[in-house]
């Protein structure tokens, strides 16, 4: 890849209790900012009326800790989400461009639903990144509440708990802030 294929992390991508780029995986503490590849996830809630949205949880996992956290997934569980996410989700691979991809444009809307974003009041975001850059390929997504609630059902007994435990041992969100009563209604990989 070439320097043309990354773009600067955009802010929304920042650690809410940092509000500067994670530095480090969730789960193995390796240091991402030179050379790994990782994932953020952010979880988003919004209040009727109100502009400020509040971040549930957001964390960044490098590419091995995420590939053996999908190993734990159930097969089944695995080929029930790729299947709805086929019939739901035309991921259409953005053209090659030499300048930045339009962040706000990525997450206008949910990738599943195409609910725009205004009407939408929780909701996730996803970005691809290495080292201190996105990475241009995989732009980032945003997916809705309600298309989040379509996919638990697909998923085994067994696989929600490695979501239950992964979410228990990692993630301890702002007591202030609202807890999804079941926290593999929030965590998804995907
Ligand atoms: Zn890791």
């Amino acid at each position: 890849m070439s320097a043309s294929d990354f773009q600067e992390i955009p802010k929304i991508f920042y650690s809410y209790q940092t509000q500067k780029p994670f530095c480090d995986c969730l789960v193995c503490n390796c240091y991402l900012l030179d050379d790994q590849t990782y994932v953020i996830e952010k979880a988003y809630k919004k209040h009727p009326g109100y502009t400020a949205q509040d971040v549930i949880f957001d964390y960044a996992i490098c590419l091995a800790c995420a590939l053996k956290m999908r190993q734990e997934f159930s097969t089944d569980s695995l080929a029930k989400i790729n299947a709805y996410l086929s019939e739901h989700v035309i991921m259409n691979p953005l053209p090659h461009q030499k300048g930045p991809i339009d962040i706000d444009q990525c997450l206008a809307q949910c990738a599943v639903k195409k609910t725009p974003i205004r009407e939408i009041t929780s909701y996730q975001i996803y970005g691809h990144f290495h080292g201190n850059r996105l990475i241009k390929s995989i732009s980032p997504y945003l997916i809705s509440q309600s298309a989040i609630e379509e996919i638990i059902p697909l998923i085994s007994n067994d696989t929600q708990d490695v979501l239950n435990d992964f979410y228990n041992r990692h993630l301890n969100p702002d007591p202030e802030m609202l807890l999804p009563k079941q926290p593999s209604d929030q965590l998804i990989f995907i």
